[in-house]
């Protein structure tokens, strides 16, 4: 049933997404002579986080990749990932995927109005940052980013002139909000960490660097209520709430980073594959979705372990399971599912 190339856009393997799970699924799948095409998500993209490379590209220094033993910078290690996938005759659409159907193989993969077909699909587009929901934030959304001071990314907007020498405020308790609080105290004169509760959920070695930062500290039980002047596209200060007494304070700063968790990227298979409560592609054996033949990787369906290197290793599973379920067609047989 595998017709690879016999029309320009049928492929036997198509991958969405080009983070550690995407390319490390191109990486196996390419050195298995499978030829698959990964629609990368473009370049440029920045805070959507489903661009090349995915959310690494928005990270600085990765110091738990192995076989790295003084860090890399995440897009350095994305970009290697890169070189390394293409040295294999990868082909890239850089562009995001606007649209499936999976209702049949083989399954069709929209690129604005470009169709491509696939027997097997391989889904790894990862997951992007929350937002608060505040009206200030607006402007972000519609793609004006960090020159309005607000951000949900520290790598990619901390250095601007904006920032420099300022009071920053960054929103969240977890592993990133610890991480990128630090990334600004390069460029920051001070940084507020402003969080829900009193107690961090950053891990033990994160939060140790955090609290005894001298440029850090953290505003237990807060929340950021309003976020001013952003409609004049600049950042002065933020409105913040008491979570225990619902007292309100204003705290000036120059920049408001948003660090409050990750949404998966699942709106296109929405309705067509399995997913959980909060989004996530519900995945069996591993790797496979609800779908026969459309397997899921990385971010997109895990929402335990979430590090590169487990989302490396789920898309080295999904391209050993794809070969072995196309090998097995190519010999006649229905693989179980
Ligand atoms: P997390 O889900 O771990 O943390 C999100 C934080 O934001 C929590 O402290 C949460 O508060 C807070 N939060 C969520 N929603 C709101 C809201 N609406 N208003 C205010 N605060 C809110 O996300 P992270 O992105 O920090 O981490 C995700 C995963 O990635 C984790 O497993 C983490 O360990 C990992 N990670 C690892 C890194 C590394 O190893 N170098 C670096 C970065 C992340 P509350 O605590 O009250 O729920």
């Amino acid at each position: 049933m595998t017709q690879a190339h016999s029309t320009p856009h049928r492929r036997s393997l198509v991958i969405i997404g080009s983070g550690p799970a995407g390319y490390t699924a191109a990486l196996y799948t390419a050195r298995a002579s499978l030829h698959p095409l990964v629609i990368d998500g473009g370049p440029g993209l920045g805070q959507t986080m489903q661009g090349q490379g995915g959310q690494l590209t928005i990270t600085s220094e990765v110091e738990n990749y192995p076989g790295f033993p003084e860090g890399i910078m995440g897009p350095e290690l994305m970009a290697r990932m890169r070189e390394q996938v293409a040295r294999f005759g990868v082909e890239f659409v850089e562009d995001l995927a606007t649209r499936v159907d999976l209702a049949e193989r083989p399954f069709k993969v929209w690129v604005r109005d470009t169709e491509y077909q696939a027997d097997v699909l391989i889904l790894a587009m990862g997951a992007s940052a929350r937002w608060l929901g505040l009206d200030a934030e607006k402007p972000v959304w519609e793609g004006g980013l960090g020159g309005a001071g607000v951000s949900a990314c520290a790598t990619c907007d901390g250095p601007m002139p904006v920032f420099r020498n300022k009071e920053l405020v960054v929103v969240g308790g977890g592993d990133t909000a610890a991480e990128e609080a630090l990334y600004l105290t390069h460029f920051a004169s001070h940084v507020y960490v402003v969080h829900r509760r009193d107690a961090l959920r950053a891990s033990q070695v994160m939060q140790k660097r955090l609290l005894s930062h001298p440029k850090v500290t953290v505003l237990w039980n807060k929340v950021v209520a309003d976020i001013h002047d952003v409609a004049e596209k600049v950042v002065t200060g933020v409105t913040l709430r008491d979570t225990v007494t619902g007292e309100t304070s204003r705290r000036e700063c120059a920049g408001v980073f948003m660090a409050i968790g990750h949404k998966p990227n699942s709106d296109i298979v929405a309705g067509q594959v399995e997913l959980d409560a909060n989004g996530y592609v519900v995945t069996h054996n591993e790797v496979r979705t609800s779908v026969r033949g459309v397997f899921a990787c990385g971010d997109l369906q895990d929402h335990v372990y979430r590090q590169a290197i487990t989302a490396a290793g789920s898309g080295c599973m999904a391209a050993i399971q794809a070969e072995r379920m196309l090998a097995a067609e190519a010999g006649g047989s229905t693989p179980e599912w």
